[in-house]
């Protein structure tokens, strides 16, 4: 037998950890370090006092205190994991959770996946042995359609719940519910009336309390209370204080050192071109120090990227040291962390990212923060049923967080870019989304969870009756719900086991209907991303040309499928150069060549295997109707007949639903056509009223496929 050790080398098997990391031991020795000089590491013995004493604890803590990554593992050294119970920490950004599961790995010296992990929509990073699980608050939401009781959970973190997205917000009335069902009910059983056998069974009562049926299946699983942690960087812990029964509040000293602020001597009219001229008069007078600069979103920042790239190359050479680094939220995952790496020596960084940089995750080095002062916001109106993603004006308490990041490692500078009398004029504080939404989606899930009173919800924050009067009408007319307001079966089932918004939902049910469920799994996907094409100003004909490849005369939806599959066709055809890295270069560059976002088209790719696991396990039929596009067309009309338009005499169209005068988005492939009737997916408001994602139709389509709509109203 031959003897591998024969010519007297040893080959070692490194740790899996350590592999191409030389500085493994430097590197994890500086991480013990900046922990050690967190804020929070002095307090873990009286934070987790407080944890054992109160079952449900709000943690009010300045950004970059060490909330998000240290608790959860505070948690774990004490305990809260044995058993294999989990701590599961929400966020609502997607890229907050991988980054931070990233970073906690690698705080933990642990491999991604095993004992810390995360998980979010289309992205599931976890496996048995997962302690500490980071996930969106949406996600959660969605497990406990599979686990009620959210039974494998020993503590419960609710991150930046100052945020109030509609889903924390949501998140909150279930955790308070399942809260009480796991701790309250099964001490005091008898003070709700049940009597217990000698061995401690519940006694089942005549006319028994709805809980019963909970309480047993507690206590047939044992379940330990559940700790709630609400964690917030908002000092006012007031309003979560009050909704949990008066729950006991702690404060945690941050670091903060000053940050002078400037502000524009007038008004701009251009914030892009404000904040690139900023990016510049920094990098050029100021000392070194690393730039934040806050965007509405995945657009803005590459348009942004593009234009210092092309700043920096007539710059003399000494004075191009200057790095980009965006964060956004459909930034791939394997490209988030990037923005935590220093620039290279004498290089200053220029990080562009959504308002996620606000309190979501700190990046280390920022010394000058330009705040456009603008945010991208959702925005509902209930009489016309219309919701739009609009840029808004930030609140004073999201400038001051803004700012707050400049003075993280030492004294920093705010550029913010308008007038200081508009800051006065500034709202103190942001709506909560539940407010400015579609609930749609919420209540689908409610409802799914088996609340049934949806106005009698415990809501930290009600939305308004008219809000939720319309989107119950809106799922009425999608077929989730019956005509007595409950779950429909199976499409309402099936609508509520989708991670997607219900007409999406709806669309892909329907689609396995009219045989173009191949069709409409792509085009759902490519909608889910944001902008698959981009225009540079400067090469805007190209890009158009490029783009025109790709048009199909029916539409906007036919078009992305078009991209969809040449990029299928493409990967095909080179499938013998192997590897995945090989892979994505040659989608790369053929993205570059086509005027095509190659990190949406991939993410779009994620998402539609994703989907397609979706549907293949809820049963459903997935066919192509080939160059049928008629029948994929009439599909449209009818999941999205509550987004028809039809063309005006001025060549204007009117929403049918809402009436509101709307125009076609000059990116639409029928910007031209003005076509009778369309049907739209995206309605946009800035300096028009815009339809993005536009298909003609038949209008006479709307009666035959919608007639329970379309009918009632002639
Ligand atoms: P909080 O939740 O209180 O805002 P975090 O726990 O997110 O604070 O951050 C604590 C510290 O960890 C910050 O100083 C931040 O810069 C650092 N940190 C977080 N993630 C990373 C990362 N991926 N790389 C380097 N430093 C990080
Ligand atoms: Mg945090």
């Amino acid at each position: 037998t031959p003897n591998p050790s024969a010519n007297g080398n040893l080959s070692f098997n490194h740790n899996n950890n350590n592999n191409n990391k030389p500085n493994f031991f430097a590197r994890s020795r500086k991480i013990l370090e900046q922990r050690k000089s967190l804020p929070i590491a002095s307090v873990e013995r009286r934070l987790i006092e407080e944890v054992r004493k109160h079952d449900i604890l709000i943690i009010v803590g300045e950004t970059g205190s060490g909330k998000t990554t240290q608790i959860p593992q505070f948690l774990f050294n004490a305990g809260f994991c044995r058993g294999g119970k989990t701590v599961g920490i929400t966020q609502p950004r997607r890229v907050a959770a991988v980054t931070v599961a990233k970073r906690v790995a690698e705080e933990c010296g642990v491999e991604l996946g095993q004992k810390v992990g995360y998980s979010i929509r289309f992205e599931d990073v976890t496996s048995s042995s997962t302690s500490i699980k980071y996930m969106t608050d949406g996600l959660l939401l969605r497990e406990a359609l599979l686990d009620p009781y959210l039974s494998r959970y020993s503590v419960i973190v609710v991150d930046e719940a100052h945020e109030r997205t509609v889903h924390t917000d949501v998140l909150l009335g279930l955790l308070k519910k399942v809260h009480n069902v796991r701790s309250k009910y099964i001490r005091d059983h008898t003070s709700v009336g049940h009597k217990r056998t000698s061995d401690g069974a519940i006694l089942e009562k005549e006319n028994a309390d709805p809980c019963i049926s909970v309480l047993k299946q507690c206590e047939g699983r044992k379940l330990p209370p559940l700790k709630l942690i609400i964690m917030s960087a908002s000092l006012d812990a007031r309003v979560f204080s009050e909704y949990f029964g008066g729950a006991r509040a702690v404060h945690i000293q941050g670091r903060q050192f000053p940050v002078d602020i400037f502000y524009t001597v007038n008004p701009q009219t251009d914030y892009l071109d404000s904040a690139i001229i900023t990016i510049f008069q920094i990098h050029l007078e100021e000392a070194p120090g690393d730039i934040l600069v806050f965007l509405t979103g995945q657009e803005e920042i590459e348009s942004v990227e593009k234009q210092i790239q092309d700043n920096l190359r007539q710059l003399p050479e000494d004075s191009r040291k200057m790095s980009t680094a965006p964060i956004f939220s459909s930034l791939p995952s394997e490209q988030q962390m990037r923005v935590f790496a220093p620039a290279p020596a004498g290089f200053r960084k220029v990080i562009l990212a959504t308002n996620i940089a606000e309190t979501s995750v700190t990046i280390p080095g920022v010394k000058y923060v330009i705040d456009p002062g603008v945010v991208k916001a959702r925005c509902y109106d209930p009489i016309k049923g219309m919701e739009s993603l609009i840029v808004v004006p930030t609140s004073k308490a999201q400038a001051l967080q803004r700012s707050g990041r400049a003075g993280r490692d030492g004294r920093g500078k705010c550029f913010r870019l308008y007038p200081e009398s508009e800051f006065e004029k500034l709202e103190d504080s942001t709506k909560p989304e539940i407010k400015r939404c579609n609930l749609s989606n919420v209540i689908l899930q409610l409802k799914a969870l088996g609340v049934d009173d949806i106005f009698g919800f415990d809501f930290i924050e009600k939305p308004s009756r008219a809000a939720i009067k319309r989107s119950v009408e809106e799922l009425i007319l999608l077929g989730a719900l019956t005509d007595d307001c409950k779950l429909s079966d199976p499409v309402g089932h099936q609508m509520a086991r989708l991670p997607l918004d219900p007409i999406y939902s709806k669309a892909l049910i329907l689609a396995s209907q009219f045989n173009c469920l191949e069709e409409m799994l792509i085009a759902v996907a490519m909608l889910s991303v944001e902008s698959i094409f981009y225009e540079p100003r400067e090469k805007k004909n190209e890009a158009r040309t490029a783009k025109n490849c790709f048009a199909s005369p029916e539409g906007d939806h036919l078009t992305l499928i078009n991209v969809y599959r040449a990029s299928n066709d493409l990967l095909e055809k080179r499938k013998s150069e192997v590897g995945k890295d090989k892979h994505e270069k040659i989608l790369r560059k053929w993205c570059k060549e086509n005027f095509i976002s190659s990190r949406s088209l991939r993410h779009a790719r994620d998402i539609h295997s994703q989907i397609q696991q979706h549907v293949e396990q809820m049963g459903l039929c997935i066919s192509s109707c080939g160059d049928d596009t008629l029948q994929f067309r009439r599909c449209l009309a009818a999941a999205f007949f509550l987004n028809a338009a039809l063309k005006q005499p001025n060549k204007t169209y009117r929403a049918l639903a809402s009436g509101e005068v709307v125009h076609i988005h000059p990116t639409s492939v029928l910007f031209h056509t003005k076509a009778d009737c369309i049907i739209f997916n995206e309605f946009v408001k800035t300096s028009k009223e815009y339809i993005r994602n536009v298909t003609i139709i038949d209008g006479f389509w709307l009666t035959e496929l919608a007639p329970h709509y379309y009918a009632r109203q002639e």
